[in-house]
């Protein structure tokens, strides 16, 4: 590799408020790269629209007219972070030698940028941005963050503690990428299954610039709840094993009941079958559902729809 070919890409999502900010933070951070002879200056910042409903578009379209830095994709509709994120990264991938994703807000610092640019000139595929401290984040925020990270590690899943979606990505990692065809789309479980040499850099996690979050907590749980099923059957599997111990404690009781019964003890206690007919309902209830969970995964999966669509692609 000569001099890296880097393209910048970032899902914008109602982002009026805060895209004249992040977009002229970004272009002296291009601009002072390229003058580097960090980046080549071809390198591009491609500005995804996930379908938004306010000025976005047309501010990436102001952008794009004034400055050749600026690429605008416009999906046809809101997909989710995750959905943009790939179209632009699948869109651009066999124009650059790499990708850095990042988030529209400028929470995440730019300037580890330079850092993950020295990992990849180092070899490395993939490197990925890692939060080194919280605190700018609500105490609520960091403790389910943390427990999340905890409780995916635990079910086996492999994934990188405080990274959310800053990460570099070369294109031999994004055409591995590009080989997972899966429609529930959980990024951050499926970007270190690709293996390759990678690298961690650590940066802070400061304030959005302006706006407000798109993420509120209905949609953090929703996309909890997918990375968990996206990435482990284990949650099925507990189900079978409870299945099982109940049953076995089913047993036992059958036989003390039995043995109760004969030798004459035959109080028979209200209160103990009323608690176990809710006690193996809800449990009962439970596994359904959780089995239900992965149900409705292979019916999206199996009816192979599009991730996303592409309107318009502003080059
Ligand atoms: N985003 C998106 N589609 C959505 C929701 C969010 O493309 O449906 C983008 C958003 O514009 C931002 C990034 O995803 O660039 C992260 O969103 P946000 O900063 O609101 O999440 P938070 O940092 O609060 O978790
Ligand atoms: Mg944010």
């Amino acid at each position: 590799m000569d001099i890296l070919k880097l393209f910048l890409v970032i899902p914008c999502y109602n982002e009026e408020e805060v895209l004249p900010i992040t977009a002229g933070k970004l272009q002296e951070k291009m601009q002072a790269l390229i003058d580097a002879h960090k980046i080549s200056s071809d390198s591009r910042i491609v500005l995804v629209n996930d379908g938004s409903k306010d000025k976005t578009w047309e501010i990436i379209c102001e952008l794009h007219k004034k400055n050749p830095l600026f690429r605008g994709i416009k999906l046809a509709h809101n997909k989710g972070h995750q959905n943009a994120l790939l179209a632009g990264m699948m869109t651009v991938r066999e124009e650059c030698d790499a990708i850095i994703s990042m988030d529209a807000d400028l929470q995440d610092d730019i300037h580890a940028v330079d850092a993950m640019i020295e990992h990849c000139y180092d070899g490395c595929d993939i490197v990925y941005g890692v939060r080194s401290d919280r605190t700018t984040d609500t105490a609520f925020k960091r403790g389910t963050a943390q427990g999340f990270y905890k409780f995916m590690k635990w079910l086996g899943v492999d994934i990188v503690n405080d990274h959310a979606d800053y990460r570099l990505m070369t294109r031999r990692a994004l055409d591995a990428l590009a080989e997972y065809k899966e429609v529930n789309l959980f990024l951050r479980g499926l970007v270190p299954m690709l293996g390759f040499k990678t690298a961690q850099v650590p940066y802070e996690r400061g304030e959005r610039a302006a706006g407000e979050s798109k993420y509120p907590l209905k949609k953090m749980l929703a996309f909890a709840a997918e990375g968990i099923t996206s990435m482990s059957v284990r949650p099925i599997r507990f189900v079978t094993v409870l299945g099982f111990l109940i049953f076995a404690v089913s047993i036992l009781m059958l036989l003390y009941s039995l043995i109760r019964h004969w030798t004459g003890a035959t109080v028979t206690g209200w209160t103990s079958t009323v608690v176990s007919i809710w006690a193996i309902g809800g449990l009962q209830l439970l596994a359904i559902g959780v089995i239900g969970e992965y149900i409705g995964k292979i019916y999206l999966e199996t009816k192979e729809r599009p991730k996303y669509i592409i309107e318009e692609y502003l080059k």
